[in-house]
């Protein structure tokens, strides 16, 4: 027997937080005011960006930079279907169709030999996802979409304070490598705002862009009417959104972001205790950080042994106290993806797709049913740690 609970995951929000929400409140400038500024700089600052826009979402953040990259009605965009549907929805957003491309079965990230044959005269962008805060591999990406002139959208939701290594330095993701990269600061990832997103850019027209867009097209920031000693009238130029994040969310963000540094480095130790802790499980996965690369371990996802039933170990560690996920979804197999709604880069007649099926996206339906996502967040002690690796070798055996 045990009394052991243990958690998916838990936010990490303190005094500190408390303290900064309550300080805007109490200011009465709520919304996209001198907190969302200074979240803004101090966000770009730490991912080593020029530029940053707080958005509503990471969603809302890969609408905008799609949009930037002239996604329109008629386009491509090579993607994953290994990801959160929010990354494919984005393609269709702006009306493009979003060519799913494999991944490989070690990082869960997109496969760059199999993103050449997906590219097509309609392609124009490539949306590459850091899965679970693994960089992906952007040093084979980024020649490829270079040669024919194609913007690379980097989804990094997870990956906050995620490394790679870039000219012989390790580098943050968000720099960015790509053109653009969005993140998520939903309570599942390392940083959270509640709800929100940011949009790093080296594109100085792209984040002015990117600041109209989720204030209505408004060209006129409240920032400068508010210091204003003469009337001005707003003007709305294009098209815009509501994409704004409020000043209490920026407030919190920035105590957050305070704390990645400790928060990453303790996800590090414990994805190092996983590892080797896990390794003597006969016939389990470990997910693979190749030599470029420094993960934030957002999720810490294993492949269960040849013959074990996902359903059934995650209930015998639910048994156990133990919360767990499934591995990733894919966008393919939802209903909400009906055959006109997605490609896998070649003529249907001549694919095997079957609906919500395909067989070009083999090592993606597998990861999904043949992983699971083990609990990892920041307050975990070692021996909830060693009681989910004892309740899973356990589980794996059937016990
Ligand atoms: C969480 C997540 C998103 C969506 O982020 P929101 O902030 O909830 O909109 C998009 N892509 C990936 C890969 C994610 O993990």
């Amino acid at each position: 027997m045990n009394d052991m609970n243990i958690p998916f995951t838990r936010p990490w929000l303190g005094v500190e937080e408390e303290a900064a929400a309550a300080r805007v409140i109490h200011s009465g400038w709520v919304t996209q005011g001198p907190e969302v500024e200074a979240f803004e700089r101090e966000f770009a600052e730490f991912v080593g960006a020029p530029c940053a826009c707080a958005v509503s979402s990471c969603t809302a953040a890969l609408h905008l930079a799609l949009m930037a990259a002239g996604v329109q009605s008629g386009d491509e965009v090579v993607t994953v279907s290994h990801s959160f549907i929010a990354t494919a929805n984005a393609v269709r957003y702006c009306g493009a169709t979003p060519v799913f491309v494999d991944i490989d079965p070690g990082t869960y990230n997109l496969n760059p030999a199999m993103v050449e044959r997906a590219i097509s005269s309609r392609t124009r962008a490539i949306l590459c996802v850091h899965q679970m805060g693994m960089p992906c591999d952007l040093a084979a990406i980024l020649p490829l979409a270079r040669k024919r002139g194609i913007l690379v959208v980097e989804d990094a939701a997870c990956a906050t304070g995620s490394e790679i290594l870039w000219n012989g330095q390790w580098e943050k993701i968000g720099k960015p490598h790509g053109d653009v990269a969005c993140f998520s600061f939903h309570p599942r990832k390392l940083l959270t705002t509640g709800d929100g997103g940011m949009i790093t850019t080296r594109r100085p027209e792209w984040d002015r862009q990117f600041k109209l867009w989720r204030h209505h097209g408004m060209d006129l920031p409240d920032s400068a009417r508010h210091k204003a000693k003469q009337i001005l009238f707003e003007g709305y130029a294009a098209l815009g959104y509501n994409y704004r994040l409020t000043d209490i969310q920026a407030a919190v963000g920035r105590e957050q972001l305070k704390r990645i540094p400790a928060v990453v480095e303790r996800r590090r130790a414990m994805g190092e205790r996983y590892l080797s802790q896990l390794a003597s499980i006969p016939g389990i996965g470990l997910p693979v950080e190749p030599a470029w690369a420094k993960t934030n371990w957002q999720s810490f996802c294993i492949r269960l042994p040849d013959g074990c039933r996902q359903l059934d170990v995650m209930q015998r560690l639910l048994d156990a106290g133990v919360a767990s996920r499934r591995g990733v979804m894919n966008a393919h197999e939802e209903p909400a993806y009906g055959p006109e709604d997605w490609s896998c880069g070649c003529l249907k007649p001549e694919c095997r797709c079957k609906p919500r099926s395909c067989a070009r996206l083999h090592e993606s339906e597998t990861a999904k049913t043949g992983c699971i996502l083990l609990p990892m967040f920041h307050g975990m002690t070692e021996e909830q740690q060693d009681w989910v690796v004892k309740s899973l070798a356990d589980s794996v055996r059937g016990r």
